[in-house]
């Protein structure tokens, strides 16, 4: 074993809480929340009454400032017990980020306090039918009028989409301009014209409220937009490597704890009259995997590390994003082998997992934009 040196006793007094929190709220309840396609709603008000939503958001507005470890915390004991229902990353580390980061103090005073208690649920809306890896293609658009913009357009694929009661939502205000024309709008979710459409039938993470939103003349007061008009897309750049950063702590936590419940598999499970550990292809494919869990795990720790001191770069997010998760899949994929037939039941964690990774390797920018990003680093003059 490599010890981990990125988290101090507070960080693991802190992960006790949240597995704790995790074995007694979710365990007993997250197949049930599978079948109806989202987690109870209390859950998130549960989590805000233990300090576990936003952890880094301000003191001043009733946040505890704590440093992204905590938030690295809450995504690996997600990550560990496969509970992806759960929509607190999007929330704390992606979401709320955006008002924190380039929020005006009333913006600030209005929303913080309500998403770190868990009385709002925030979600982010970038990708629309006809535009997803390429935002530049946003349709939706925000037409000044007074004091309002007056928004238009539908999105998909949102996470958090029904329980959302805040939403940032990418629009163009000036579509002629191309990127420089996407403004961040944060829009209220009982606004007239705003409706949530379907909560997404997907292959896994079937407690995930994955969903539709439409806007249909939605006025939102030109008080809500985030930042400066005409600055969205730099905010959208400039936010990704956290939240590549937390896809990747959430894969290989996930492929952590998958290689242990198959070690535990497979010293029980008996093919020929012995345990299947003692085949030499299993003791082969478990020591390979658990190689290369240990070298990803190295190299995610140091991006948190470096995420620390704010010295994590966009190629080297997308390079933890895309390694991170392009193992997990294969990892799952290997385990999946290792159980046989009972490793694509449902009921098995294991089929679960495997069921619930595919999509790592799609969101939060696809493994082929990140080669996008890591290319055109290398390629680029000077
Ligand atoms: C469960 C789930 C949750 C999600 N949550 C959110 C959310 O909260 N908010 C949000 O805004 N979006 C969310 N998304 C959307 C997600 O970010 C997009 O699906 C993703 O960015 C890909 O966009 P797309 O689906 O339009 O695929 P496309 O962009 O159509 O891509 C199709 C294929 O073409 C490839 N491709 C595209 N462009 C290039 C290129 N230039 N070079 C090489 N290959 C290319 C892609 O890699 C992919 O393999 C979610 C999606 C899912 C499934």
């Amino acid at each position: 074993m490599i010890p981990r040196t990125v988290f101090n006793e507070e960080h693991e007094q802190f992960r006790d809480s949240v597995r704790k929190f995790l074995e007694k709220e979710v365990a007993p309840h997250h197949a049930q929340w599978e079948k109806e396609g989202q987690v109870d709603r209390a859950l998130w008000n549960k989590a805000g009454e233990m300090g576990f939503l936003c952890p880094q958001a301000p003191e001043a507005y009733g946040g505890l400032e704590l440093d992204f470890g905590y938030n690295a915390i809450v995504d690996e004991e997600i990550g560990r017990t496969g509970f992806t229902g759960i929509g607190w990353g999007l929330h704390s580390d992606i979401a709320v980020p955006y008002i924190v980061n380039y929020g005006t103090d009333e913006q600030k005073d209005k929303y913080l306090r309500r998403c770190i208690s868990g009385e709002i649920v925030t979600a982010i809306a970038m990708t629309e039918p006809g535009a997803g890896s390429d935002l530049q293609g946003v349709r939706t658009t925000a037409v000044r009028d007074g004091g309002d913009y007056i928004l238009n357009g539908s999105k998909t694929f949102i996470t958090n989409g029904q329980h959302a009661d805040l939403v940032i939502v990418v629009a163009k205000t000036d579509p002629a301009a191309g990127a420089a024309g996407t403004s961040l709008l944060l829009v209220e979710a009982d606004s007239p014209g705003f409706k949530k459409g379907t909560n997404l039938d997907k292959v896994g993470m079937k407690a995930q409220d994955t969903s539709e939103l439409f806007f249909d003349d939605v006025r939102v007061p030109a008080g809500n937009l985030l930042g400066a008009e005409g600055q969205g897309f730099i905010y959208l750049m400039q936010e990704l490597p956290q939240e590549r950063l937390s896809v990747a702590i959430s894969a290989i936590a996930n492929a952590e704890a998958a290689l242990g419940w198959t070690v535990d598999y497979v010293k029980e499970r008996k093919a020929f009259g012995r345990p299947v550990a003692s085949f030499q292809n299993t003791q082969f494919k478990l020591a390979e995997l658990a190689s290369e869990c240990t070298a990803m795990r190295v190299f995610i720790d140091r991006c948190l590390e470096l995420h620390y001191d704010r010295q994590l770069d966009v190629a080297t997010a997308a390079k933890a994003k895309l390694l991170s998760t392009d193992f997990q899949c294969k990892l799952l994929d290997e385990c999946v082998q290792l159980h046989g037939g009972y490793g694509y039941m449902w009921e098995y964690p294991i089929a679960r997992a495997w069921a619930d990774a595919r999509v790592q390797r799609i969101y939060a920018g696809t493994n082929e934009i990140m080669k996008l990003i890591i290319s055109r680093e290398m390629l680029k003059d000077g």
